[in-house]
C-alpha cells in the first residue's frame, strides 16, 4: 500500500516522503479511504499507532484548494493535554504548509492575547484543548461557524481530565460537518460523544 493508493494527494504524499513517511500504517490503511470519502470514523487507536496522520491527513485533503487563511478555521482537532497539540502541530504544520495552509494552537498555559492575535492574521487548521478554545469562543477571539472538519482524539483521556462539557459545547456551535474520534476505550462518556456528534461512523480498531 501507498498513501497515494489510499486517495491522498500527489502533493501530501511527496510532503510525506521528505519526512520518510513512505508506507502507511494500519489504521491509516483502515481509516483514510473512508475518511477521504468523507465519512465520520471513530478509530479504536493508542498512542504510536499513527493515528495522528489518519485524521491529519483526512482533514489537510479537505481543506486543500479552499480559501487559504481565512478568519475562521475550517478544521479543528481538540487534544486533551498541551503536550499532545504540540506533538500534533509539530506533525501537521508541515504538511499544511506545503498545501499554503494555516496552522494554529491554542492551548492553555501560555499567553492568550498571542493566541487572539495568531487566530486575527488567519487560521485554516485550528489544535486546541477544550479549556482554552471554550475561553476564545467566549472571549469572541475565535468563532466555529466554519468548521467542516472536526477531530477529537484521546477521547477518553479528554473525558478522564473533565473535558466532556467545554467538549460537547464545542461540538455544538460547529456544523455538523465531518468528524473523526479517536480514543483507546470506546465506553461511558465517549460512547455518549459518538452516539450524539457523529453520524453512521466507520469503526476501526488497531
Ligand atoms: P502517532 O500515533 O500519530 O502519535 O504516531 C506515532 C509516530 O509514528 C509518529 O512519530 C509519526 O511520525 C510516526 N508515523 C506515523 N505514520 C507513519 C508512517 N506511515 N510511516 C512511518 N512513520 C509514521
Amino acid at each position: 500500500d501507498t498513501f497515494d493508493e489510499l486517495g491522498v494527494s500527489a502533493k501530501l504524499s511527496a510532503e510525506l516522503g521528505r519526512a520518510g513517511i513512505t508506507k502507511p500504517f494500519p489504521i491509516q490503511i483502515a481509516t483514510l479511504p473512508d475518511a477521504l470519502a468523507g465519512r465520520d470514523v471513530l478509530g479504536r487507536a493508542q498512542t504510536g499507532s499513527g493515528k495522528t496522520l489518519a485524521f491529519g491527513l483526512a482533514l489537510l485533503s479537505r481543506l486543500d484548494g479552499g480559501k487559504a487563511r481565512p478568519k475562521h478555521p475550517r478544521a479543528i482537532v481538540l487534544v486533551p493535554t498541551r503536550e499532545l497539540a504540540m506533538q500534533v502541530s509539530d506533525a501537521l504544520t508541515p504538511l499544511a504548509k506545503a498545501l499554503g495552509l494555516w496552522c494554529r494552537t491554542v492551548v492553555g498555559g501560555m499567553s492568550f492575547s498571542k493566541q487572539s492575535d495568531a487566530l486575527r492574521r488567519g487560521v485554516d487548521l485550528l489544535i486546541a484543548t477544550p479549556g482554552r478554545l471554550s475561553d476564545h469562543v467566549r472571549q469572541g477571539t475565535c468563532v466555529l461557524d466554519e468548521v467542516a472538519f472536526t477531530a477529537l482524539d484521546e477521547a477518553d483521556q479528554m473525558a478522564d481530565m473533565g473535558f466532556m462539557p467545554q467538549v460537547r459545547a464545542i461540538l455544538d456551535l460547529t456544523p455538523v460537518g465531518q468528524r473523526m474520534l479517536f480514543s483507546a476505550t470506546l465506553d461511558g462518556d465517549v460512547q455518549q460523544l459518538v452516539t450524539r456528534y457523529l453520524h453512521d461512523p466507520v469503526t476501526h480498531s488497531v
